[in-house]
């Protein structure tokens, strides 16, 4: 379960006060806010607090004194002019601020994004719950045969039944052995009265890569769109791409029009090198073009025919 009763309880109640302003709010946005979006089998990404909407990067780019008198479709004509030529800044004035609880080795990967604000949960002040990622069988996936940081098909059987077992087993290893160093039953009572147990920060070594933690992550929403367009990519490792999905429907609520941008600029779109662009004006050209003389290299070529919808 992501979260426990009481939080459940803390959740409610912040839900529950309303506070009048004069700013900027998204009705869809405050639909969810607070609220936790699962993700996996104990993470989830919930919105804390955010500033801006689709008006808000509009006004940057006008530099207008409020809302103007421009018709909606006017607006996210300019914003889908801003994202197509790279505009970046006036993206910059959105912010949000997420709780995500996930597993550690997804928090290696995203923490490698520089442009945010991060403040992670100390396992050094407190003691980490017993919440541990065990994948789905069907994202059991052998290790892929030609991409090297991929997987393959789903494991099946007594295999999958092993990898399964062996993960649960480690886990639940370490943390009994994390909870013995530490002087504490699995109750969270003290194990012997007359030991002080391990400090919490050395004690914590001890927990595999796939033990929860959590952080509170702000962010303003160009570098936002930037996390989401690497980390929602097919080449993103499934475990992240499932939070950065459900932070991209976290998008679509807050600033539709950016994400109907994002959308058609980024995620839908493909980048073309100079070579590739050749390539494509030969074929429009009608020319029968091989890999072998185009300039692009075999990984290029079969990058270029996949965006494109054609064999290699
Ligand atoms: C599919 C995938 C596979 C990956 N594999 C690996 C791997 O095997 N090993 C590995 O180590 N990493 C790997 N990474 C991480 C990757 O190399 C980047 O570190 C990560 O995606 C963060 O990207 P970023 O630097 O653009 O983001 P951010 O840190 O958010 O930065 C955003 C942008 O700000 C600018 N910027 C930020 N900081 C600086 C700076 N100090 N100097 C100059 N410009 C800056 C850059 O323009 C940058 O693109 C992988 C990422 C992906 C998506």
């Amino acid at each position: 379960m992501p979260i426990t009763p009481e939080q459940r309880a803390e959740i409610d109640r912040q839900r529950a006060v309303e506070t009048p302003t004069r700013r900027a709010t998204v009705a869809a946005l405050e639909d969810i806010l607070y609220e936790p979006v699962p993700v996996l089998d104990h993470g989830f990404v919930r919105v804390v607090d955010y500033m801006g909407d689709d008006s808000a990067v509009v006004q940057a780019a006008r530099v207008s004194y409020g809302k103007g008198t421009r018709k909606v479709t006017e607006d996210a004509g300019l914003i889908k002019y801003l994202m197509r030529h790279r505009h970046s800044t006036p993206f910059e004035m959105c912010e949000i601020k997420f709780h995500v609880k996930l597993p550690i080795f997804v928090a290696r990967q995203w923490i490698r994004h520089r442009t945010a604000n991060v403040n992670e949960y100390s396992a050094r002040y407190s003691i980490l719950d017993r919440e541990f990622y065990i994948p789905a069988p069907d994202q059991l996936g052998a290790q892929a045969v030609v991409n090297r940081q991929g997987r393959g098909d789903v494991l099946q059987g007594e295999e999958a039944a092993r990898v399964l077992a062996l993960l649960r087993a480690d886990a639940e290893q370490c943390y009994a052995h994390y909870e013995e160093m530490l002087n504490l039953r699995e109750d969270g009572t003290t194990l012997d009265e007359g030991r002080q147990g391990l400090a919490r920060e050395l004690a914590r070594m001890n927990l595999p890569l796939n033990f929860y933690t959590q952080w509170y992550w702000k962010v303003d929403l160009h570098n936002l769109l930037h996390f989401l367009s690497l980390r929602a990519d097919t080449h993103a490792q499934y475990e992240i791409r499932v939070y950065a999905e459900a932070m991209l429907d976290i998008v679509r609520r807050w600033v539709p029009a950016v994400f109907d941008a994002f959308s058609e600029y980024r995620m839908g779109g493909a980048h073309l090198s100079r070579s590739g662009l050749a390539v494509v004006k030969r074929l429009l050209a009608g020319e029968a073009v091989a890999q072998e003389g185009s300039g692009l290299s075999k990984r290029e070529w079969r990058e270029l025919m996949e965006s494109l919808g054609r064999d290699a």
